[in-house]
């Protein structure tokens, strides 16, 4: 056989082989579909929309659940995803975003409040009216013993520097005013905050 033909009939193979492997890689996966029953699982679920409350981005997320009132099932979420139709992040989420589901859903989700007393090592759940009842007892007292009316040239300043506040990336612009408000209140300077208010 001439070396020009075997070199023609070894492409026809090949053309041919690689036409039918196409015809069988293109078919594969069809077939596996057919072949399962399985259900995306936001198949039959309830969408509602809502903020990540992660960051000041403020991401908007659908929410994906399952069960409701009508049927007499617990509503489960299985999925929160970013929202398309949001111009601020058309559908897509950073990584801390796209674990939103652990956060409702996580069985290390602190639901109570946690009280660790001084020197000790362990931390107790006590009732938020309690926990209120503390915190303000624990301010009051600060506030009497550090607040300041003049500075050492004796400027007024009325100011208090032994409290600082930390406002959560969660917090809504509502929740930022009125501790802004219970700031300016105090006379506390300092005040730290992801959004930035
Ligand atoms: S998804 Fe990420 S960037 Fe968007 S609000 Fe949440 S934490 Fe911020």
């Amino acid at each position: 056989m001439p070396k020009d033909s075997s070199r023609r009939e070894f492409i026809k193979r090949s053309t041919k082989g690689a036409a039918v492997g196409g015809a069988v890689a293109a078919t594969a996966p069809v077939a596996a579909a057919e072949g399962s029953p399985k259900l995306l699982k936001t198949a039959h679920t309830n969408q509602s929309t809502s903020i990540c409350p992660y960051c000041a981005v403020g991401c908007s997320v659908v929410v994906h659940t399952l069960g409701d009132k009508s049927r007499n099932v617990k509503p489960a979420i299985v999925h929160i995803e970013g929202d398309p139709e949001s111009p601020i992040n058309r559908g897509t989420l950073c990584p801390k975003g796209a674990s939103l589901e652990e956060f409702v859903q996580s069985d290390r989700r602190l639901t109570t409040v946690q009280y660790r007393a001084p020197g000790s090592r362990t931390w107790t759940r006590i009732s938020w009216a309690e926990a209120v009842t503390k915190m303000a007892r624990r301010i009051k007292d600060a506030r009497d013993h550090g607040f300041e009316t003049t500075d050492a040239q004796g400027r007024t300043v009325n100011r208090l520097d032994n409290i600082a506040m930390i406002g959560g990336c969660t917090d809504t612009n509502e929740i930022n005013y009125l501790l802004s408000k219970f700031r300016f209140g105090l006379g506390l300077l300092s005040y730290e905050n992801q959004s930035r208010l």
